[in-house]
């Protein structure tokens, strides 16, 4: 038809003038043309064409329509132009109604499996909705880059060995017996179907040896299983554990693996071929397949809780999965938390506890030493100075735990009261002697320290403060020829380097080891018989409602790691508060009666876990926009009933990478509750104009209140 029009055009062309011939040809074929498109795409769209939703890569609420000419699986990829920019979409579902709008065709879509299997595309469903968060941006967190990329298939082969997913259990390392306590334990534990179980054992009782044995039994039921770690400093040293103990692929998965290591443990995981992964918080969606147990070691650790873009926790999201497929998930702790405590209190979760160390040693007293009348030497008392010389006299080390990197926290002019501050930040900079600057510890911006104070051309700049570099040093001068070891952020940047300190402290010759947080995690030092806390102050005095939490956990965790082998060992805790009742309470080392009593006073109190705690966050250049934004929705909540709401407040570092952070802190007594007034904010938000000035986002069951 088409075809005819255009000779019989061309034909009065012919016959014409050659102008008004060709401006009829013209006329015509644009006639036909539109036919033709109006046409062909109610055909296409009748019959051709499959409508889905997409969810794209982006912190953007919502999904996207796009059409495809090919049916796409719920949990696959599909790429698509977005804003002019091809990204990587994940297919949310399909549209079965036509839009009336115009709709843009996917760009690729993959013969290939699921990215997301639908236990797992269900679990972010749940957790993009749980969490309040940009469902593009939940999928995205778990999907491996190289796919985002479209820099891999996943129909192509893998690349591991054959054979490599039989397992054979190398007794060598083996224990010949367990416990009786280990024993009960893994017999008491509830390791078929859906069941929370939390290992409540102290440092030294064997935790990690029941995850072996239960991971043992699940290799021999044709099962997979997943473990998790707070830190990825403590991914090596559990690798060769698990390593030693199953001859055959271990995966680590953590983000400071490449790319291509990520994708290769993800993908083999996904096949069948490693069934043991190790990993950070990132791994716990990982797609092992066959999954028969998850362990979460450590649970208590703040860093299960991303608090940045995706403010998820992997303890609740491993919860969920695990439920999702029918499967026990274990955490283990020295020192659980009051969420898991308040679960196995309402017999949602099942505990086992675990009272004594395997080496059958008590764990060591904690000393309570006031210091309001003695004098400090980069933050050491005199007594304390002492009892190191002691120790290292008798060929022990010395643990000095100090919860500042660098040498000194601030830079001050005495003459004028300047003191440094990061240009985008509104914190204070850190001095770091051996690199020599002035260091941001919010953004990491490093700058040169003046001279001369840059606003009174004053001489009189003074350190103040302690870190850990200038303790190191302090100890260094005092103890000559005694092997100082400093372990933060800073010496263990470089890959290897905690191994190799772990290494130095083996060999057991006296030392003395200097700390951040980095030191409470995991990792035992045997050979350790006095431990010293320097600044657990600010934890004890601190409004935050987790911080006693958090400090009884730091200091328990902390005298744990120390005085293995050693019936005299002992931790002192430098304090200005001698009285204090945590600490008090602590002294006989013991977390099971001090949490007891927290978790009562909790929930006398009303606070979380005991209600359902939220904080909506506000970022923006000006402190105008983010206090107008967050008075506005303070407002919306004004007459809702059985809601908390507490704010604006200024972030503890108000100002940080140049932009203004508030919040605005939300509870209610239950989360069904508490989802429904989010749900409603969330549509209400959209139409403010305050919103539309600042960058906010919900942070739900927060680990950091300010
Ligand atoms: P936790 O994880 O509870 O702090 P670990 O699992 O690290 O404790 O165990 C502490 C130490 O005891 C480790 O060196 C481990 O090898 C050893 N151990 C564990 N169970 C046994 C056992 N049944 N017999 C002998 N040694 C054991
Ligand atoms: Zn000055
Ligand atoms: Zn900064």
């Amino acid at each position: 038809d088409r075809i005819n029009q255009c000779l019989s055009a061309l034909e009065s062309w012919n016959k014409t003038s050659r102008y008004s011939g060709c401006i009829s040809f013209f006329i015509i074929k644009s006639n036909l043309d539109e036919n033709y498109n109006k046409k062909t795409s109610v055909y296409n769209e009748k019959m051709n064409f499959f409508y889905y939703q997409i969810a794209i890569p982006l912190p953007i609420k919502g999904t996207f329509t796009y059409k495809s000419k090919v049916f796409l699986k719920n949990g696959s990829r599909a790429q698509v132009s977005f804003r002019n920019k091809k990204v990587m979409g994940i297919v949310i579902k399909q549209i079965k109604k036509i839009p009336e709008y115009k709709v843009k065709e996917v760009v690729e879509t993959f013969n290939e499996n699921l990215v997301f299997e639908s236990n797992e595309f269900e679990c972010l469903i749940w957790a993009s909705k749980y969490y309040h968060h940009p469902i593009g941006d939940v999928f995205s967190t778990f999907m491996p880059k190289l796919l985002k990329d479209n820099k891999k298939n996943l129909a192509a082969p893998s690349n591991l060995g054959e054979n490599k997913h039989t397992y054979e259990i190398n007794l060598e390392n083996k224990p010949s017996n367990l416990t009786k306590q280990q024993h009960n334990a893994i017999n008491n534990l509830k390791t078929t179907d859906f069941n929370i179980n939390l290992i409540n054992g102290v440092t030294g009782s064997g935790k990690t040896e029941i995850y072996l044995d239960l991971t043992e039994k699940k290799i021999k039921e044709g099962k997979s299983i997943l473990i998790l770690v707070p830190e990825i400093n403590l991914t090596p040293q559990l690798y060769k554990i698990f390593s030693d103990r199953f001859d055959g692929s271990v995966g680590l998965y953590h983000s400071k693996q490449t790319p291509l290591q990520r994708f290769n443990v993800w993908k083999g995981a996904k096949s069948g071929e490693v069934r043991i992964v190790i990993g950070t918080r990132s791994a716990i969606m990982n797609p092992l397949k066959n999954l028969g147990l998850i362990i979460i070691d450590e649970e208590h650790d703040q860093s299960f809780k991303q608090t940045e873009g995706f403010k998820f926790s992997a303890r609740e999201l491993g919860i969920k999965r695990a439920q999702k497929i029918d499967i026990p998930i274990i955490f283990g702790s020295a020192t659980p938390s009051l969420s898991l405590l308040k679960l196995v209190s309402q017999n949602k979760a099942n505990e086992v506890k675990l009272t004594k160390r395997v080496d059958g040693q008590d764990p060591p007293k904690l000393v309570i030493m006031d210091i309001n009348n003695q004098e400090l030497n980069s933050g050491i008392s005199n007594e304390s100075f002492n009892a190191i010389e002691t120790t290292l006299s008798k060929g022990k080390q010395v643990l000095v735990f100090i919860n500042r990197r660098g040498f000194a926290p601030l830079l001050e002019c005495l003459a004028c009261g300047w003191n440094a501050e990061c240009n985008s930040c509104e914190s204070s900079l850190v001095y770091h002697k051996v690199r020599d600057r002035l260091v941001c510890h919010r953004c990491e911006s490093a700058y040169g320290k003046p001279v001369n104070c840059p606003n009174c051309g004053s001489d009189k700049l003074e350190l103040f403060g302690l870190g850990t570099e200038q303790v190191e040093e302090y100890l260094a001068e005092s103890f000559p020829g005694v092997e100082i070891i400093r372990i933060d952020h800073d010496s263990t940047r470089k890959k290897g380097a905690i191994d190799n300190i772990y290494k130095k402290l083996e060999d057991g010759a006296p030392s003395i080891l200097v700390g951040t947080q980095m030191l409470t995690k995991g990792h035992d030092f045997n050979n350790v018989s006095l431990t010293l806390v320097l600044n657990a102050d600010n934890g004890l005095i601190s409004p935050e409602i987790n911080a006693l939490e958090k400090v009884s956990q730091l200091l328990i965790q902390v005298s744990g790691r120390a005085g293995r082998k050693d019936k005299d060992a002992k931790v002192i805790i430098q304090t200005r508060y001698p009285n204090d009742k945590t600490l008090n309470q602590l002294k006989q080392g013991s977390y099971f009666a001090f949490s007891e009593k927290m978790l009562l006073e909790h929930e006398n109190l009303n606070l979380p876990p005991y209600s359902c705690a939220s904080i909506l966050r506000a970022t923006s250049p000006t402190q105008n926009n983010n206090l107008n934004f967050l008075n506005k929705v303070k407002n919306l909540l004004i007459n809702k009933k059985n809601i908390t709401s507490i704010g604006p407040l200024p972030s503890f570092v108000a100002k940080s990478k140049g932009s203004y952070k508030h919040s605005l802190y939300i509870q209610t007594n239950s989360r069904g509750y508490l989802n429904k007034v989010l749900n409603h904010l969330d549509q209400e938000i959209e139409k403010t104009n305050e919103a539309k000035k600042v960058k906010w986002s919900f942070d739900i069951d927060p680990v950091e209140y300010s």
